[in-house]
């Protein structure tokens, strides 16, 4: 019998597969992008304990630019095993867009249908914990950081 950390699976919907963000879902992400392979922020309080939450059997991919090397893909496993996922050594960790069930992202838009974003909505967007100062870049570009 599989072991469930919790009781709340939804019926017929055991073998899910999770797609997480890494910065700014997982990774505070407080400290300026440098590199690939430098992470120097610690979790998003909550965020190694919700990991941990889930049953064993559900796929976790955590999805990122620092993927775009492998020496990224090491630091971000590195990383998440330092603060404690037990999963870490496991964990696929891609910056392409792999089959899930639901992907959580602090950039993501919801769409249900019928509710295209307009230009303006787009550009009101912003992550959690930066509605108030988006960056001088962002606000002339609409430029999108890792
Ligand atoms: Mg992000």
């Amino acid at each position: 019998m599989l072991h469930y950390p919790n009781n709340d699976i939804p019926e017929g919907r055991e073998d899910m597969k999770v797609a997480v963000d890494f910065d700014g879902v997982l990774n505070s992400y407080t400290t300026p992008w440098e590199a690939p392979h430098k992470i120097p922020d610690p979790p998003v309080p909550g965020a190694i304990e919700w990991l941990n939450s889930l049953p064993a059997d559900w796929e976790v991919y955590v999805f990122t630019t620092r993927a775009q090397s492998v020496d990224g893909i090491m630091a971000v496993r590195r990383w998440l095993k330092r603060y404690g996922y037990w999963k870490a050594p496991w964990t696929i960790v891609t910056q392409q867009k792999l089959a899930a069930h639901v992907y959580i992202d602090d950039r993501g838009y919801r769409f249900t249908g019928d509710n295209f974003p307009t230009a303006a909505t787009i550009k009101a967007l912003e992550r959690w914990g930066h509605q108030s100062a988006p960056s001088a870049l962002q606000e002339k570009e609409g430029v999108i950081t890792p």
